[in-house]
């Protein structure tokens, strides 16, 4: 796979990482900047979202005409993951989960006068949105087609009842996305509804606590008792909610994966800097062969990972992200395999590269930090001589082995 970046993304790459570095990392450095739910609050957010839109780095997936820069999918992938280099990165763009998923799934649904109304203030940062398709068991979870929540006709409106719950940011957002039953019809039987905060007819019962961090908003418990909608504001066409709700989470899992790359390796960033100036027992933790090892593991798992962040369309083929290309396994729905086979292929050229019996003489591979990621993560698994270059590399002390030769390696696969 060749990971080969356009000179246009590239660049944009480097402009986020250098938005970040600057405007970004100061914000999240300073303890005062986190509310008591561990994120930012608006006001402190407000000057450097300012900064990011007439930079031009805002709302990646939405349309320009609305100030959006309608990126392609390779484009989102580069820049949430170098926005998430930092915790408030994400926010800082306007490509923070919820709203990202909704405004694409608006873009690419809605009709132009619900793009005015309900995505162009999402956009424009105005207010921010919620998706509420979730329900306490027996009803819709991970299978959708199970929602209880349902909505009755009365004329040109629609009444709805029932109750929804780990509705992300709800406590903060404007504009809802909820998925009801208007029928019993297993494939057409559910819709989706858009509707203002100020609509009445719902409430937010309670805000459920989790671990770490929180969204703007927190993830809620929900009750509908009567909230009326107007024939005007369903979504994507009575009986259709099931494909919108496909349209809504295939990318929307995938840009939680993108951000997700971004964080591990800022995670591996700070690791890196504690163990190269840790001491325990006598040695610096970056001595220690089994800290080298699992920051190696963790560095393959962050290299595989673009690799495997395939685009899945539905009834479609995969597309690597990092490409657009589609893969050699046409209609294939399992990213798993692909990860999977992506792993075996490395791991594959290395045991090929490597000779059986190796001398660890005339290493001629200085690594430093952060070139060894790739060779590293071969060099981990199948070749750990004690005084490789690789391992010196990791652990900042230069290329002081003489072992193998990692010129030996063939270039990156290519799948
Ligand atoms: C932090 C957070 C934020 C969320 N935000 C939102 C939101 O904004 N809007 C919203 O509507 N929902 C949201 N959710 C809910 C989330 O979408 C659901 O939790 C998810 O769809 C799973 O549904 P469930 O919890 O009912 O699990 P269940 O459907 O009861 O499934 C339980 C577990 O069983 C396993 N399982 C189920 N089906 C399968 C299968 N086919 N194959 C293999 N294993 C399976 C999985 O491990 C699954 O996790 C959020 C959840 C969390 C934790």
């Amino acid at each position: 796979m060749d990971f080969t970046l356009s000179p246009e993304i590239e660049s944009l790459r480097v402009r986020v990482r250098a938005f970040v570095e600057e405007h970004v990392l100061p914000l999240e450095s300073d303890r005062a900047n986190f509310s008591e739910h561990e994120n930012i609050p608006d006001e402190r957010l407000a000057p450097v979202r300012e900064k990011a839109k007439k930079a031009g780095l805002w709302a990646p997936q939405s349309p320009k005409e609305y100030g959006g820069m309608d990126l392609p999918m390779v484009g989102w992938a580069v820049m949430y993951e170098e926005a998430a280099r930092s915790l408030f990165g994400p926010l800082a763009f306007n490509c923070m989960a919820p709203d990202d998923g909704n405004m694409n799934l608006l873009k690419k649904v809605a009709t132009p006068e619900q793009k005015k109304k309900w995505l162009k203030p999402i956009v424009e940062g105005k207010v921010r949105s919620s998706v509420v398709m979730t329900e306490p068991a027996p009803g819709g979870g991970s299978d959708p087609s199970m929602i209880k929540t349902y909505a009755e006709k009365h004329g040109d409106k629609w009444k709805i009842y029932g109750r929804k719950w780990f509705i992300t940011g709800a406590a903060a957002a404007s504009h809802f996305i909820l998925a009801a039953r208007t029928s019993d019809d297993k494939r057409k039987g559910i819709t989706t509804f858009l509707y203002h905060k100020d609509q009445p007819g719902w409430r937010i019962v309670r805000r459920i606590p989790i671990l770490g961090p929180e969204e703007h908003g927190g993830h809620c418990e929900l009750e509908f008792d009567g909230l009326e909608v107007h024939d005007d504001d369903i979504l994507g066409g009575l009986g259709n909610g099931l494909r919108m709700v496909q349209v809504r989470l295939g990318p929307a899992r995938l840009t939680h994966c993108m951000r997700w790359l971004g964080w591990s390796k800022r995670c591996m960033e700070i690791a890196q800097e504690y163990v190269n100036r840790r001491e325990g027992f006598g040695i610096r933790l970056a001595d220690r062969e089994s800290v080298q090892m699992k920051l190696g593991e963790v560095g393959h798992n962050i290299q595989i990972g673009p690799g495997c962040s395939p685009c899945m369309r539905p009834g479609s083929s995969i597309r690597v992200i990092t490409r657009g290309k589609k893969c050699r396994w046409p209609r294939c729905t399992s990213p798993t395999r692909c990860t999977r086979l992506l792993m075996w292929r490395s791991s594959f050229r290395v045991r090929a590269a490597i000779p059986r019996t190796p001398s660890w003489s005339g290493c001629t591979a200085p690594l430093a930090p952060p070139a060894w990621s790739m060779a590293l993560m071969r060099c981990t698994r199948w070749c750990w001589p004690s005084s490789c270059a690789t391992r010196a590399a990791i652990s900042g002390a230069g290329a002081r082995g003489t072992g193998c030769d990692l010129s030996r390696l063939p270039p990156p696969a290519r799948i």
